[in-house]
Parts: structure tokens; C-alpha cells; sequence
């Protein structure tokens, strides 16, 4: 039958179930869809996958990717095969372990890595991971949703993504978020950002730098400290190379600095320490003294948080792992990791020198494993050019930060063969 009232009935019911159907649909982080479309590295593999498929008689050398190539050194091995074999045995099994590291470990890295320096860290203050790059994502969970955020630029693009998933940020607009305060590193500073003229609650530094190779002096990050002393801001300091710094000048951790054990955080990385990256192990200090605040001003210390989040959603660092990574405090191991890093050094010297007399201001390499020219050109094209004219495989600086365009960033971590070929090519290239 049909009556006036019929269809308005049907379009309201029909409203009514598209809404629920809505409302109970699953829905995105729609964060997400704020990240640039793709990855840096991820662009860079197709177009030399790309080359390699068109031109399979010409193989290419990657200084590219910052991972390394040597293998683990000789103490770290051993440990690693006690440690499985202890693992075999009933009396020496071990099951879950503590979530913040063994002890034997915590307290090497308090004992050497600090207390070595003058540093005041206790052993229970450091929170052993499997990553600097899950650790430095990690930490913006503990912070308030609305922190003001500084960020370098260029830099190791996990601080950006971290915070643009988690909300802090609002579109990308002419490659740059909104909502993020930018420390600009040009060689008009000497790649190395002052304080802002701004207030910020949350600043990511990381020296020596991915990609610049830059390195803070005492007296740059003693401003920085200052400023956070003065803003009760937290310094987020990456340190995932100060095993490379060889200018004695340098400071390898902030702690260094008077006054930064009430306003920072320390990541540190096995990885281009000691050739840790497909063996997993780092560790991130949390001074107890260290606080943040709560909407009513009240004072929250961070290690509490730190510990509260770490103990919920991780189970703890492998026990060979863990003593594979102690092996470098022994005698044995400070030798072998020194001379991994002397080898990776003299590569970079070897690429320094060699851009250098090619004519391009370059930065980096002396107490980094990175090398940063200044190409005087577009940083994707420098890339092309080297891939198609010499077949080596850099990365554009553009890809880590507005700032990085018109650079590119060279690792050292190759074998000398490798390095010494690619610069033979490069030099024939740009001839
Ligand atoms: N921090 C910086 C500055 C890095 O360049 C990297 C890796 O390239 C990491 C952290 C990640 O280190 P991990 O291998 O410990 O995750």
C-alpha cells in the first residue's frame, strides 16, 4: 500500500542505521595520514632498484643507509655463545628477566659510560631497550599532549614521525609541521641550532648529529640546558654516536653539562658502537632528579613514568644480548670497539678529504661517522647524479628536513675497498 508518510518513515530509519553503522565502524589514527607519503630510505631502494634493473652490469656501492658492515667484535661473540649455552643448561636457564635490564649490564654502563666521565648516574637510572630508534619514539607517551615541541632540522626523522602519529603536530604544510618549533641547522650556525627566542617544552637534540655529523660543544649545550632549566622544559638528547667523538673538547653526554640531571634524558645505542643494529641492544637514562608537571603544577618525577611505561609494554633485552653488550666494558672489548670505530673513522676521513678537494664545503666525519656536503645543488638531483654518473648511493639531505636540501649526507660504513672505489668514481664523475 502506499501512504504520504511512508518514504519520510524509510529515510528516517535508513538515517537512523547508516549512523549506527558509522558510529560503530572501526576507524584510522587519522594522524597517520598527516606523515609524508613515504619514507626516505624507502624511496631512495626503488630508485636503485630501479637503476640496477635497467643497468644489472654496473654494480653500485651504498654509502647510503646508516647501518654498518663490520662484523660483531671478537668479546662480544664469545659472550653471545656463553650466554646460548647457559641457556641450555637447567641450572643457568633463564626465563623472563628484569624489564630494565640485568643489573650486570646497568651497572657496567653506570660505572663506564658515566661514572668514568664525572657523571652522576646510578645504575637503576638506566633502562636497557632493544633500540634507540623505539626508545626515542617511545618516550613522547610520558609527555602531555599539548608540549610544545622543538626539533632539529635536518635530523634522524624518528622524532617528527613520532609526534605527527601521536597528534602533537598539525598538517605538513611546504615540508614543514605546524606546531613544531624548527632549530635550524645551516652553515650559517655551523649546523649547530641556538636556543629558540621561544618558549618549547620538549627539544630533541641529537650530537654528534644524523645526518650533519655536527658536534655541540660544553658551552653550546650548557645554553641548552639553561634554556630548559629556565622554561622547566626536558632535553631529549640522542647520543647514538658519542662513541665516534674523538675531540676530547666534546662532550659525550649531557650529563656532562652542570644542572642537566633535573632537565634531560639520554638515549645511547649499541649499534654503531659496537655493531649492535641486527643484534638489538641500547639503553635510555632517566635521572630520578628529573620531573615534569601535571595540569595543577604539580611535580611528576620522570623516572616513575619512564619505569611505569617500560615494566607495561616491554619484556626485557635477550640475556645474550645483554651480556654480549656488558663484553664491551671488559678491557678486551673498549680495544676492539675502539678500533671498529677507528676503521670507520679513517673511512670517513678518506670521504671528507676526497669531497673536500672536489671542491664542496663538507662537515661531519671527524667525530662522526657522517659526512655532510653542501652540494650547492638540489639534493635529490646530487643523488641521481651520483647514482647514474658514478653508481654510488648517498642520501639527500632534503629527506631528513627542509634545512638538509642543497645537501647530502655520505656514511663511512663500508669496507675501505668499497670507499676507496666509490671515491675513485665520484672524482671521475664530477670531473
Ligand atoms: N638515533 C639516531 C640519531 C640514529 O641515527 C639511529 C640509527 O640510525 C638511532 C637512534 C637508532 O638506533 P638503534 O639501532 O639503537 O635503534
Amino acid at each position: 500500500m502506499n501512504y504520504p508518510g511512508r518514504p519520510r518513515l524509510f529515510k528516517f530509519f535508513a538515517r537512523r542505521s547508516l549512523s549506527r553503522t558509522f558510529a560503530a565502524m572501526i576507524r584510522i589514527n587519522e594522524n597517520y595520514t598527516k606523515l609524508k607519503a613515504s619514507y626516505l630510505f624507502s624511496d631512495i631502494a626503488k630508485r636503485v632498484s630501479a637503476y640496477v634493473a635497467a643497468n644489472p652490469s654496473k654494480p653500485v656501492i651504498r654509502l647510503g643507509i646508516g647501518d654498518v658492515t663490520e662484523p660483531l667484535p671478537p668479546v662480544c661473540l664469545e659472550a653471545l655463545h656463553a650466554a646460548t649455552d647457559e641457556m641450555g643448561r637447567r641450572a643457568t636457564f633463564k626465563g623472563y628477566g628484569p624489564e630494565q635490564g640485568y643489573a650486570f649490564l646497568r651497572e657496567a654502563i653506570a660505572q663506564h659510560d658515566y661514572a668514568a666521565r664525572g657523571c652522576k648516574i646510578e645504575a637503576d637510572e638506566v633502562f636497557v631497550s632493544d633500540g634507540s630508534k623505539c626508545d626515542c619514539g617511545n618516550i613522547q607517551e610520558i609527555f602531555a599532549q599539548d608540549v610544545r615541541l622543538a626539533i632539529p632540522d635536518p635530523v634522524y626523522p624518528v622524532y617528527v614521525d613520532t609526534n605527527v602519529m601521536a597528534g602533537r603536530t598539525g598538517a605538513s604544510v611546504d615540508g614543514r609541521y605546524q606546531g613544531i618549533t624548527y632549530l635550524e641547522s645551516t652553515p650559517a650556525n655551523g649546523y649547530v641550532p641556538s636556543v629558540p627566542s621561544v618558549a618549547t617544552d620538549l627539544i630533541y637534540l641529537c650530537f654528534p648529529n644524523n645526518p650533519t655529523g655536527a658536534v655541540a660543544t660544553r658551552a653550546q649545550l650548557q645554553a641548552w640546558v639553561t634554556y630548559a632549566r629556565q622554561h622547566k622544559a626536558v632535553i631529549l638528547f640522542d647520543s647514538a654516536y658519542e662513541a665516534y667523538i674523538r675531540n676530547p673538547e666534546i662532550p659525550h653526554s649531557i650529563y656532562e653539562i652542570e644542572g642537566a640531571r633535573e632537565v634531560a634524558i639520554e638515549f645511547r645505542s649499541f649499534s654503531k658502537t659496537a655493531g649492535f643494529t641486527g643484534t638489538r641492544c641500547a639503553y635510555t637514562v632517566v635521572p630520578k632528579s628529573l620531573v615534569a608537571y601535571d595540569a595543577a603544577g604539580n611535580a611528576h618525577p620522570l623516572h616513575a613514568l619512564w619505569t611505569r611505561r617500560h615494566t607495561t609494554k616491554f619484556n626485557g633485552v635477550a640475556y645474550p644480548i645483554q651480556k654480549a653488550a656488558a663484553a664491551i666494558y671488559t678491557d678486551a672489548g673498549k680495544q676492539q670497539t675502539s678500533e671498529l670505530i677507528n676503521f670507520y673513522l679513517a673511512n670517513a676521513k678518506l670521504i671528507r678529504d676526497a669531497m673536500t678537494k672536489l671542491g664542496f664545503a663538507c662537515i661531519g666525519g671527524d667525530n662522526a661517522p657522517y659526512i655532510w656536503v653542501n652540494t650547492g645543488r638540489d639534493s635529490w638531483e646530487f643523488f641521481d647524479l651520483l647514482l647514474n654518473r658514478a653508481q654510488v648511493v648517498c642520501t639527500p639531505g632534503a629527506g631528513f628536513g627542509k634545512c638538509g636540501e642543497g645537501h647530502v649526507r655520505i656514511s663511512a660504513f663500508n669496507s675501505r675497498e668499497n670507499v676507496e672505489t666509490a671515491l675513485a668514481r665520484i672524482a671521475a664523475a664530477l670531473k
